[in-house]
């Protein structure tokens, strides 16, 4: 399956050299991996602040390919889905996954082998086993109130 990210023809290994304030529109998208794990629905402890990942997806979220089914307009649909930019990555990143390459960065960390941008192939990070793919559930089919049942440790 060809890459749904458009990641031809950028600079190699840009995000090291680059800070994310620096990126171009492009480079910023590029660093998605794919994995689909932001759109996996969280509970967060309001006294501890303690964030527990479910297996309950968004609505919007395609298991098999672990995209947006409205990417453009899905604010239409989900208005509190959060735009990832530089300026609003640290009021994010304690909740965003372990493995998310705006998370890794932000914290100074280096991508994983498996990410697209390195294996070159946007199935790697589905072979890796770190993606939402085909093991989610919806959350049309499970009420709010047994999200609970349905916590996860997050697949890194
Ligand atoms: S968790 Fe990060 S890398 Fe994975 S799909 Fe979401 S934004 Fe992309
Ligand atoms: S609206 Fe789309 S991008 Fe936002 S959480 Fe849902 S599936 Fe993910």
């Amino acid at each position: 399956m060809s890459d749904p990210i458009d990641r031809d023809g950028l600079d190699a290994r840009f995000w090291e050299r680059k800070p994310l304030t620096k990126m171009t529109q492009r480079e910023w998208e590029a660093l998605c991996d794919g994995c689909g794990k932001c759109c996996l629905n969280k509970l967060e402890d309001e006294e501890s602040g303690r964030v527990a990942l479910t297996r309950i997806a968004c609505r919007l979220l395609d298991d098999s390919t672990c995209r947006c089914a409205h990417y453009d307009n899905r604010h239409q649909f989900v208005p509190d889905c959060i735009v990832l930019k530089p300026d609003n990555l640290d009021t994010h990143a304690y909740w965003m996954p372990e493995t998310c390459a705006y998370r890794l960065l932000w914290e100074g960390k280096p991508l994983y082998d498996w990410h697209p941008l390195i294996s070159g192939n946007a199935q790697s990070v589905h072979e890796a086993g770190v993606s939402v793919q085909g093991w989610t559930l919806s959350e049309f089919d499970i009420p709010e109130d047994e999200w609970e049942e349905h916590i996860i440790e997050e697949p890194v």
